[in-house]
């Protein structure tokens, strides 16, 4: 069978492998996009994803920038203007308001399939991107200054690039050797979708239990989407009880404050472990999104990380490809991993420190965390710092791929 070539193959289409082909596709470079699995085509309207993403705003823009923030509004997305947290061992609590900032909202609560959707209807449109859905790898073969990809079909395809955005598992990752350092956090996810008596004032709601944080996320038709990070004996517990006892539960874990709630969905449970993989790159590969990193849900912020790796690998590659040097080449990749490393490792430490700190019940920590909450809440500079880190504001939106 003949061998295609390509500039660049990437594995995996999900939300991080469809947005890097597409911010790659405005170039003269030939790209492949390896994916398993087509999301649904289409959803009865009162049907939601239980899977769901909070969005930052710079997010946001790189979706802009990519042709596919149009298709998602008009699938479905909704808008939250505030942020309310709050410690259910005592008094503590912080609210972020986009108002307050001079913001139109704080971001969007997008339902994964409706991302992934307008994600690969855009990489339908490029002509210069391949996608081949449903395909899998099965064999690597590192050659001199590009590599072999052996799909299950028989085919081969090679390039002088290959970047694994094949999800926390990554296949890629684990063909090419790369460790990873683990974090366990012992909890576990349960998530699904309901409907509360009281609206949610499209507002997220984060109440932290001494088991784990409770999230209720603003969904359209007055409908919230539900984290609950607990203990994995809770989880399983949780996933056992009727409808009418889960409800009760959540009520209670909840405080009732959006009033009494009706099961919408099914409820799906998602075992949280921190992963941060030792090299993001090697000689013609580079790792990006989940492929290179997990993070506990409590802010939101895995696939936004993600997003972020899109814009800075894009803008190193394009670069390259623009100066006729080498796009595969590990001085070339390093520049990636030198520009997101130490951000997404900040994130994480992050996480896991707030995980720790919130998911203590000693009594001289619980007074200071509720201490700090309210500390923080009157702070205006302090709070509006954290917010914008929320955001994304702090970062630079799809700026560095503007001028490509
Ligand atoms: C409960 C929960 C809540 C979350 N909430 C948020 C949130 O609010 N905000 C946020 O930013 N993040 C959130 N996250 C994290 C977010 O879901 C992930 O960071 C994001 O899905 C990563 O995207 P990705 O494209 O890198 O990987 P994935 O979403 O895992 O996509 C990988 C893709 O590769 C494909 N693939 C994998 N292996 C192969 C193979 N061998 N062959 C072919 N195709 C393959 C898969 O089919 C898939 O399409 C949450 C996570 C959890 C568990």
């Amino acid at each position: 069978m003949k061998t295609t070539n390509y500039d660049i193959i990437i594995i995996g289409g999900g939300m991080v492998g469809a947005s890097l082909a597409c911010a790659l596709a405005d170039s003269t470079l030939k790209i492949a996009v390896i994916e398993g699995r087509e999301p649904p085509a289409e959803w009865p309207a009162d049907s939601f994803d239980i899977r769901v993403s909070a969005i930052t705003r710079a997010s946001e823009n790189l979706f802009r920038h990519l042709g596919a923030w149009e298709e998602m509004q008009r699938l479905r997305v909704q808008p939250y203007q505030a942020m309310e947290v709050w410690d259910a061992t005592g008094p503590g609590h912080i609210h972020f308001e986009a108002a307050e900032l001079g913001e139109p909202n704080l971001g969007h609560i997008i339902e994964n399939r409706v991302i992934t959707r307008a994600l690969r209807q855009r990489l339908r449109e490029h002509h210069n991107i391949d996608y081949r859905c449903p395909a899998h790898p099965k064999g690597l073969l590192p050659l001199i200054d590009r590599a072999q990809l052996q799909l299950d079909d028989g085919s081969r395809l090679q390039a002088p690039l290959m970047v694994g955005a094949d999800g926390a598992h990554s296949w890629l990752r684990q063909q090419a050797g790369i460790a990873v350092a683990e974090r366990h956090y012992g909890q576990t996810a349960v998530v699904t979708t309901v409907q509360t008596e009281k609206h949610h004032q499209d507002t997220a709601w984060q109440r932290f239990l001494p088991s784990g944080p409770l999230a209720f996320l603003p969904l359209p038709g007055g409908r919230s989407s539900i984290v609950w990070s607990t203990t994995a004996e809770q989880a399983e517990h949780l996933l056992a009880l009727d409808a009418g006892e889960f409800m009760a539960e959540l009520g209670e874990a909840f405080a009732h404050r959006l009033g009494a709630i009706t099961a919408l969905g099914p409820r799906g449970a998602f075992p949280l472990k921190g992963r941060h993989a030792k090299q993001y790159v090697k000689p013609q590969l580079a790792l990006v999104g989940d492929a290179a990193h997990t993070i506990h849900p409590l802010a939101g912020q895995g696939v936004n990380l993600g997003l972020a790796d899109v814009e800075a690998l894009a803008a190193v590659v394009l670069d390259a490809h623009r100066a006729r040097r080498p796009i595969g080449a590990l001085k070339t990749l390093r520049r990636y991993e030198r520009a997101r490393r130490g951000d997404n490792l900040l994130m994480l430490d992050a996480m896991g420190a707030f995980k720790s700190l919130f998911s203590n019940d000693t009594p001289g920590l619980r007074e200071l965390r509720n201490l700090g909450l309210d500390l923080a809440d009157h702070a205006g500079p302090v709070k509006n710092l954290i917010v914008a880190r929320a955001m994304g504001l702090d970062a630079l939106p799809a700026a560095s791929l503007a001028t490509s």
